[in-house]
């Protein structure tokens, strides 16, 4: 497995190997942790995504034709290679992203469990069959589609592809993955285990760029589905374009999540999970705790959250922002709370850095006070280490704040109740329910995917409906004897 060093033009992969960098169009790489230069990468433009797509095109006449208990052998050796590298895989998502190592191998980790859901594809793609009439069998198969796409955002270079390619690609597609310009490398990682475990080539390919290649591959007509994850504007503008030109879509946008607190919950669960929540990825995540609903007098919980918070340190325990403008953009946030009145409990601007890492990106946590409902911390996704705390007077006050966010990707509540926890499962406006923990996520084989304006399109990116969303049925009508009863079919 080969990294590009600094210096580097980073390129695409397609037709089982890097291909060599050529580029009318670069951009810069820089690493969030202390600023080291990362290379430029390559942008395709459309022909370069044209010719990959050709190459892909190729590889599906035969991969599409594999039987599927064939089709899944090189994923188990793609999962046992990806656990022999997962030291050098989360070193790269930590270079390129700015989380910490561990954080990065904890993505991988997870993206591995779809991988093992993939490799039960064999048990989880059989169709029906039935006599429908007298001596008439109706049964479905599914085929794949053809070649389909994934784009991607920064903040989980490993885990979000593996969420859709494993699926993709046990369902007997061709996949070109379209991964965030901010983090491109481990893709290329990935791409080259891939090739390792046996994948033929074309099967697995990843196309570099910015919004124009995302364009040229939603405009492809060979192109037959795509999945997207990133934030909701471009989640919108993504589902409209590909739409547009036939393709099934799914994409999952931004979050803004919120935690109710009760009266009965105990107070250092909840001081630790929502610390972990807040500032784990430096709050880069789409399950992120973002709005702590605290009902009654929460002062003590307030107080506990605030001791956890000051325990986790910008460039010690917690990793960076992934690019000065989005540290800009976080810091303006807490700035406009300060200025509007709020109480900041925790401050994280200008955290101390150890001494190597002052030319990176960083924010401390940071606790936020008595906001009003309406201010924008409250309001929008800010994707950073921030927690604002909202005081209200009953789980109803609290269910009608979390309903009127336009997101909907997660919610939960902590309570020694549960009838309320109930009651909250059942009026939360939210694709993803925790009760008594902070970042629900649904593991496999369980799906992901929130509501509202956090995704677009049916199903989810997970679990079973993976298995329609990357496939099409076709339904076939079977007739063997000449006595079979006359119908309308026969
Ligand atoms: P982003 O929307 O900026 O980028 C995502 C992808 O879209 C990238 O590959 C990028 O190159 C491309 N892109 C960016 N602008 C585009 C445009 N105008 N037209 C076409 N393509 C464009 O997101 P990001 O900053 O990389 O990631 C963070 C966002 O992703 C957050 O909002 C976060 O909540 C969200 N996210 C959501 C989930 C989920 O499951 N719902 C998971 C992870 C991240």
């Amino acid at each position: 497995m080969t990294a590009s060093s600094s210096a580097q033009l980073v390129g695409h992969f397609a037709r089982g190997e890097q291909q060599r960098p050529s580029s009318a169009r670069t951009l810069p790489l820089a690493s969030p942790v202390d600023g080291a230069a990362l290379g430029e990468l390559a942008v395709a433009d459309a022909a370069q995504v044209d010719a990959i797509v050709q190459g892909a095109h190729e590889a599906f006449q035969t991969w599409g034709r594999t039987p599927v208990k064939d089709r899944v052998q090189p994923l188990y050796r793609f999962k046992a290679l990806v656990e022999k590298n997962l030291r050098p895989l989360a070193e790269m998502v930590s270079r390129e992203n700015g989380k910490t190592v561990d954080e990065g191998a904890a993505g991988i980790q997870r993206g591995l469990e779809v991988v093992e859901y993939a490799c039960s594809v064999p048990a989880l793609i059989a169709g029906d069959i039935l006599e429908v009439a007298n001596g008439v069998d109706c049964y479905t198969r599914r085929f794949p589609l053809g070649v389909v796409a994934g784009i991607t955002p920064f903040n989980f270079p490993a885990m979000v592809p593996m969420w859709m390619f494993p699926m993709a690609i046990a369902c007997g597609n061709a996949f070109v993955l379209k991964p965030s310009e901010q983090a491109p490398q481990t893709p290329l990682l990935i791409a080259e285990l891939l090739a390792e475990a046996g994948l033929p080539a074309g099967v697995f390919n990843v196309v570099q760029g910015d919004r124009e290649t995302v364009e040229a591959v939603l405009d492809h007509p060979l192109i037959r589905a795509c999945s997207f994850v990133g934030s909701t504007p471009v989640a919108k503008i993504v589902f409209q374009r590909g739409s547009a030109s036939g393709k099934r879509m799914l994409t999952l946008g931004g979050a803004k999540n919120h935690v109710v607190i009760l009266p009965d919950a105990d107070p250092e669960l909840v001081a630790k999970n929502l610390t972990a929540s807040a500032t784990g990825c430096a709050g880069q995540r789409c399950m992120a705790a973002s709005v702590a609903l605290g009902v009654g007098n929460c002062d003590a919980i307030v107080d506990a959250i605030a001791a956890e918070m000051r325990k986790v340190r910008a460039g010690f325990d917690m990793g960076a922002i992934i690019n000065p403008r989005s540290r800009d953009r976080i810091t303006g946030y807490i700035d406009r709370a300060e200025s509007e009145g709020a109480t900041l409990i925790v401050d994280g601007r200008n955290p101390a850095l150890p001494e190597e890492k002052r030319g990176g990106n960083y924010i401390g946590s940071t606790l936020i006070d008595r906001l009003a409902p309406d201010s924008n911390c409250v309001q929008d996704e800010i994707f950073g280490p921030v927690l604002s705390v909202l005081r209200v007077g009953s789980l109803d006050e609290a269910l009608a704040i979390e309903n009127r966010s336009p997101y909907g990707n997660a919610a939960a509540i902590y309570t020694s109740s549960g009838a309320a926890a109930r009651y909250f499962e059942q009026h939360a406006s939210a694709g993803m329910i925790g009760v008594n923990i902070g970042v629900p996520v649904p593991r496999d084989p369980f799906a992901f995917g929130g509501w509202n304006d956090s995704k677009f399109g049916i199903g989810d990116v997970t679990g079973k409906d993976a298995i329609g969303f990357w496939t099409q049925t076709k339904k076939t009508t079977v007739k063997w004897t000449t006595n079979a009863a006359r119908s309308w079919m026969t």
